[in-house]
């Protein structure tokens, strides 16, 4: 029989769990303290649980998170986690302090089958979804594993803000995600605040409505073009998604969202979409009153990698990108690059995947039509070789 993983389990189902072993439900939230709030895995130490508990729980049961494969710290305070998922993938987490907050980025899956132009994990395929508490397991690592290292005082937590922006679209891992986030919000768990657990998704727009009534959270949504023709060749989820309906769920988003405004991110592509046109475009879009949406955008400056084929915005274009958007009465933020000695930066995540979509030929195979807007000029991006494509351990 093989042990369960008691992170796999939220509050409902430790109590269930607890029931099926004969106790009573209560005894769930001591144990989930224990495992969440106290860092705790060894259920001897748990030394206010019922004994009988205790000795059910050795042996059938283990608190454990995925095996470590390395750790780099960078120079600015961000660390990076590797951890191996088996059959030869790994996934990343990325811790990254900052004065008032510690945001920990956490990977949904081990690659990616949305497969968007300019991410590194994109261009890796897809090997395989995380399990709840594989997802939650990260969070549970990092947070003990931080609390000793920085010698946090008991009760002092190390981590104040989630971000869903690691490898893979946690959208299209739906049916684990929402009892991490369960966890992560839990009082007795990490009692972390909806408006700090931020889930980033590139556009799964029913998924986005389920959120909405399962879990509302903090929604930050992958823009990165202004209209369909572009985003349909940097995003392909918006073939089958396209623009007027993800507004949509992004208006629906916010009757029941923490936050009265959905993040939009925004790579910065050189002379792919980061002209004053396409700012003024953008403006045009989430400004209208009937198809728009209250947001803000924070502008990515992107972090190239061979294989894309593509260019950083120059940081004059990305300031004067957003200046357009300012203007225009819109919040734009430039996002700091963080960990970038250590290839922690946003899309920099590749983790090693086994690709069962195939992603790599594909991506290698077909050149790309990228449109200027506002131009009659099509860019054709031709991605490059499979023999240069990164990977990064
Ligand atoms: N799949 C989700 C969350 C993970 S990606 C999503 O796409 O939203 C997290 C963020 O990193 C997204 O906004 C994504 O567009 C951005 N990103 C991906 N590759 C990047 C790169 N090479 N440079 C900068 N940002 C990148
Ligand atoms: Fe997947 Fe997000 Fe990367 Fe697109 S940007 S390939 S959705 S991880």
């Amino acid at each position: 029989m093989t042990a369960t993983n008691l992170l796999e389990l939220d509050r409902d189902a430790l109590a269930a769990y607890c029931e099926q072993l004969g106790e009573k439900r209560f005894r769930a939230t001591q144990l989930f303290r224990w495992i969440h709030q106290k860092g705790a895995s060894d259920f001897s130490q748990m030394s206010d649980l019922a004994r009988s508990l205790r000795d059910k729980l050795a042996g059938r049961a283990v608190v454990s998170a995925m095996p470590l494969v390395s750790e780099q710290a960078s120079s600015d305070g961000t660390v990076k986690w590797l951890f191996d998922v088996g059959g030869g993938n790994a996934v990343e987490t990325v811790f990254i302090p900052e004065d008032d907050r510690g945001t920990l980025c956490i990977s949904s899956q081990a690659g990616c089958a949305v497969g968007c132009r300019f991410c590194s994990t994109g261009h890796q395929g897809f090997s395989r979804n995380l399990t709840t508490g594989e997802i939650v397991g990260q969070l549970w690592f990092a947070e003990h594993h931080l609390r000793q290292r920085l010698g946090l005082a008991e009760g002092t937590r190390a981590i104040s803000n989630v971000v869903m922006m690691g490898m893979g679209e946690p959208l299209q891992n739906y049916a684990a995600l929402l009892p991490a986030l369960r966890m992560m919000l839990d009082d007795h768990g990490y009692g972390l605040s909806r408006r700090r657990v931020t889930v980033s998704t590139s556009g799964m727009v029913r998924m986005i409505d389920r959120l909405r009534h399962d879990c509302p959270v903090a929604l930050a949504v992958s823009l990165h073009a202004p209209n369909d023709a572009l985003r349909d060749s940097l995003v392909p989820l918006n073939r089958k998604h396209p623009l007027d309906q993800l507004l949509a769920a992004c208006r629906h988003y916010l009757d029941n969202a923490p936050r009265d405004f959905i993040t939009f991110e925004y790579c910065m592509l050189d002379g792919v979409n980061d002209s004053d046109a396409q700012a003024r475009e953008l403006l045009a879009l989430v400004g209208n009153p009937a198809t728009g949406v209250s947001c803000k955008f924070n502008l990515i400056p992107f972090n190239p990698f061979p294989a894309s084929g593509l260019k950083r915005s120059s940081n004059e274009r990305v300031a004067a990108f957003a200046r357009v958007l300012q203007e225009g009465g819109l919040v734009a933020t430039v996002r700091k690059t963080r960990g970038e000695d250590i290839d922690a930066a946003c899309g920099q995540l590749a983790g090693e995947v086994q690709d069962r979509t195939n992603a790599k030929v594909r991506m290698t195979r077909a050149p790309v039509q990228l449109h200027r807007v506002g131009s009659a000029a099509a860019v054709a991006i031709q991605a490059g070789h499979a023999d240069r494509l990164e990977t990064r351990t």
